[in-house]
């Protein structure tokens, strides 16, 4: 009995990446021959048959409204035969075969209040910033300590020049996490934004045993620092212990983490997941809190603009941030950035010999 032969279907996950590949890029898969960046934010990537696709990058600020997404689609038909790719960092990659409509698109582009860029050049040494990674923040997590999409508004406006030109000496990636779960996994970024609690959380234990389990909010906590309050039914909080996760409000709704005063924002520097020239690496601590201050957070703006130039000033081709700071030594950086160094950036955690460098070559 012979079967029926039909195309596998499902509705689990996205559909297979292949079937919506452009036709240029599906006919030439694996057999490129080079690509090279022929002006901020246009790539041209050429097949060893000889064919050509141009990428035309543009920025976007990840939420988009259902408005945008159908201009930027009705652009992908215009000029691109309906094809574009939406990179992990948020960015739009118009694919075209034509070169002629490389200006008419990025006019569009920019009439729509968008902009182009986020390229680099490593042949040159000549690297674009690219956009910033981040995670929820106000708009829809439980958990933040801080907002994202606000932020990261703000920093890039400001460092938009970055964006749009390809001036620093070698890739800055910026990630944002609104706490230290981070969902956003920012620990391995040249600049990591990250919201930090400074406050227990607060135990409503009037509520507590109606809307929530006391085990399963105990064993919620990954210090101990929870245990069972026979009086009131609820729990009670070891502060000393607490080192504000808040894994127990996502547990129960009963023991709020937020608040205006305790809540914040700590920048980390210097990490990489990349290979080259040295090791990858985590971010570490360079200010260890700021305040919210929405809209425009000043302070976080200033800080991470002041550490771009300084860096883009100082640094070698083709080094990373972390790189940099490991050449000139820590206290040039704090010293440099203008950046105050205090008790907070000593490592105290109970492990930390692990990661102390306390040899005659220990520098901060
Ligand atoms: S980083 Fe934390 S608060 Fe922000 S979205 Fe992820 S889990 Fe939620
Ligand atoms: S915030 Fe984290 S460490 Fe503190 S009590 Fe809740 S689960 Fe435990």
């Amino acid at each position: 009995m012979s079967e029926e032969k039909r195309p596998y279907k499902t509705d689990f996950g996205p559909p297979d990446y292949r079937l919506l590949l452009h036709p240029v890029i599906k006919k030439n898969y694996g057999k490129w021959k080079y690509h090279e960046v022929i002006r901020p934010g246009v790539i041209k990537r050429v097949a060893e048959s000889g064919d050509v696709v141009y990428i035309v990058k543009m920025g976007t600020p990840r939420l988009l409204a259902t408005d945008t997404i159908r201009w930027i689609a009705d652009l992908a038909e215009k000029y691109c035969d309906g094809y574009l790719r939406w990179t992990s960092r948020y960015n739009v990659e118009f694919i075209l075969t034509d070169e002629s409509k490389i200006d008419p698109l990025i006019k569009e582009i920019e009439e729509g209040g968008f902009v182009v860029g986020g390229t680099w050049d490593a042949t040159h040494a000549k690297y674009g910033i690219t956009n910033i990674v981040h995670t929820q923040g106000w708009i829809h997590c439980h958990t933040p300590a801080t907002d994202a999409s606000g932020i990261v508004k703000s920093v890039m406006d400001e460092l938009i020049d970055y964006f749009k030109e390809m001036k620093l000496p070698a890739f800055c990636r910026i990630s944002l996490a609104c706490c230290l779960n981070m969902c956003g996994a920012v620990h391995c970024s040249d600049i990591a934004i990250l919201g930090i609690h400074r406050l227990p959380p607060v135990v409503k234990n009037e509520k507590l045993p109606k809307i929530c389990e006391v085990p399963s909010t105990v064993a919620s906590c990954p210090t101990l620092a929870i245990r069972p309050d026979p009086k009131t039914k609820g729990v009670q909080v070891n502060e000393e212990r607490c080192m504000y996760c808040g894994n127990c409000y996502t547990m129960c709704p009963a023991m709020p983490m937020a608040d205006p005063e305790g809540d914040g924002i700590s920048l980390w520097v210097g990490g990489k997941v990349s290979n080259a020239r040295s090791g990858p690496a985590f971010s570490k601590l360079a200010v260890p809190f700021l305040p919210n201050t929405p809209p425009r957070w000043p302070e976080t703006v200033g800080a991470i603009r002041k550490i771009v130039e300084t860096y883009a000033e100082g640094a070698n081709k083709h080094e990373r941030l972390g790189e940099w700071i490991e050449r000139i030594g820590w206290e040039k950086f704090f010293e440099r950035t203008g950046i105050e160094f205090t008790d907070k950036h000593i490592d105290d955690f109970t492990l930390a010999q692990v990661t102390l460098r306390n040899t005659s070559q220990f520098r901060w």
